[in-house]
C-alpha cells in the first residue's frame, strides 16, 4: 500500500493536467473497466461492481487504477 500511494506522489508530481483521471478511476472497476456512477459520492468508501461483483475499497481502486493509467504513459512515451 505504500508503494501504491508513493508511486501515485511521484505521478502527481511528473503530470499535474492529468489529475481528471484520479476523478474518473475513483468510478471504474479496476477488473472489468465497469463505470459505476454510485461511487461519485465520497460517503462510498467499499463497494461491489455490479457487473464482475469485485469488491473494491475506494482507495485501493483508485490507487490501481491511477497505477495502470501511469503506466500507459510511460509505456506509450518509450
Ligand atoms: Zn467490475
Amino acid at each position: 500500500m505504500i508503494e501504491l500511494l508513493t508511486y501515485k506522489e511521484k505521478w502527481y508530481g511528473r503530470d499535474l493536467a492529468k489529475i481528471d483521471t484520479f476523478f474518473a478511476s475513483s468510478q471504474l472497476c479496476n477488473n472489468c473497466g465497469y463505470k459505476n456512477e454510485k461511487v461519485r459520492d465520497l460517503k462510498v468508501r467499499k463497494w461491489e461492481c455490479p457487473k464482475c461483483k469485485s469488491v473494491w475499497d475506494r482507495d485501493i481502486n483508485v490507487s490501481l487504477n491511477i497505477l495502470n493509467e501511469g503506466l500507459k504513459i510511460k509505456t506509450s512515451a518509450t
